[in-house]
């Protein structure tokens, strides 16, 4: 396997997603989400070589299938192709399913060991902050004025404890963002067509969101699949909005992960032996 490939425009729109009107109007932004393709993973089935090229896949987490090695080269890729740096510095999360953010301030050091939370935000330049995905959503939020920017991780459990709203008024709180100011864009995750959930889940956000039953469908006109589906990337939108973002500043970026396993990790799709995609967002220097 070889190192320090030169990053190309192929393997740029192919395995980090951006969103366009943030390319065009925030040039100081760094960020996007990726995808599972450009890589040097070989093992969850991509066929990937020895030779470093872009077939395998782009695993960023370090799974108990994949090689540390891949791994370590993948990610200096993607922090190459959303920085044009590969040394950037990466700022980790332990995610846990929480409602808790972390704040990086400028001028601080970054943590050498991951703190436990599910949303990272900061004022900090020149550091990627990343949330890692397979299914869950990954939600990127910037305040163009005050140059702010985070990152959330929200699965089920994380969106019951409004890891997005509350993250974004925390955000707002720190940083004294304004939040129809904030743009936000909410990433690749599994969709409610493939999101197959239990009773014990409509329970659960029942109580929690006045909307609940607006992010659940039922399907049992016998064609398949059936059963109760819940739409995440839904439930996150209206914490977004809660939250006071406006809804025109709000993008959807790549759909639904389960529906797409040639482009995205799906953690439910897979059957649990998945890689990890992570979503990035920074301050260029
Ligand atoms: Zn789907």
């Amino acid at each position: 396997m070889t190192t320090g490939t030169s990053t190309n425009s192929w393997l740029r729109g192919d395995s980090l997603l951006r969103v366009a009107e943030w390319e065009r109007e925030l040039p100081w932004l760094w960020h996007g989400f990726s995808t599972r393709v450009g890589g040097v993973s070989v093992a969850y089935g991509a066929g990937g070589d020895d030779k470093g090229e872009t077939c395998g896949d782009l695993n960023l987490g370090f799974t108990a299938e994949d090689e540390p090695e891949r791994v370590r080269e993948n990610r200096r890729r993607l922090v190459e192709l959303a920085t044009g740096c590969a040394e950037t510095q990466l700022a980790l999360i332990r995610q846990i399913h929480s409602g808790a953010s972390v704040v990086l301030r400028a001028g601080e050091p970054v943590w050498s060991e991951a703190p436990q939370a599910d949303g990272v935000m900061s004022d900090q330049t020149g550091v990627l902050l990343a949330v890692q995905t397979a299914d869950c959503i990954p939600v990127l939020v910037a305040d163009a004025e005050r140059r702010v920017v985070a990152a959330f991780h929200a699965g089920w459990r994380g969106t019951v404890q409004r890891i997005v709203e509350r993250g974004v008024a925390r955000l707002c709180e720190e940083f004294g963002c304004a939040p129809e100011r904030l743009v936000a864009a909410i990433g690749p995750g599994i969709g409610g067509c493939c999101y197959a959930v239990g009773e014990e889940l409509r329970t659960r956000f029942g109580a929690e969101f006045a909307y609940a039953d607006a992010l659940f469908r039922r399907a049992d006109d016998g064609v398949l699949p059936s059963g109760l589906f819940l739409d995440l990337t839904e439930a996150n939108r209206r914490q977004l909005l809660d939250a006071g973002v406006c809804g025109e500043r709000i993008a959807r970026v790549g759909g639904c992960t389960a529906c797409q396993t040639k482009r995205f990790f799906s953690y439910r799709a897979q059957r649990g032996r998945t890689g990890r995609m992570m979503s990035v967002i920074g301050i260029a220097p």
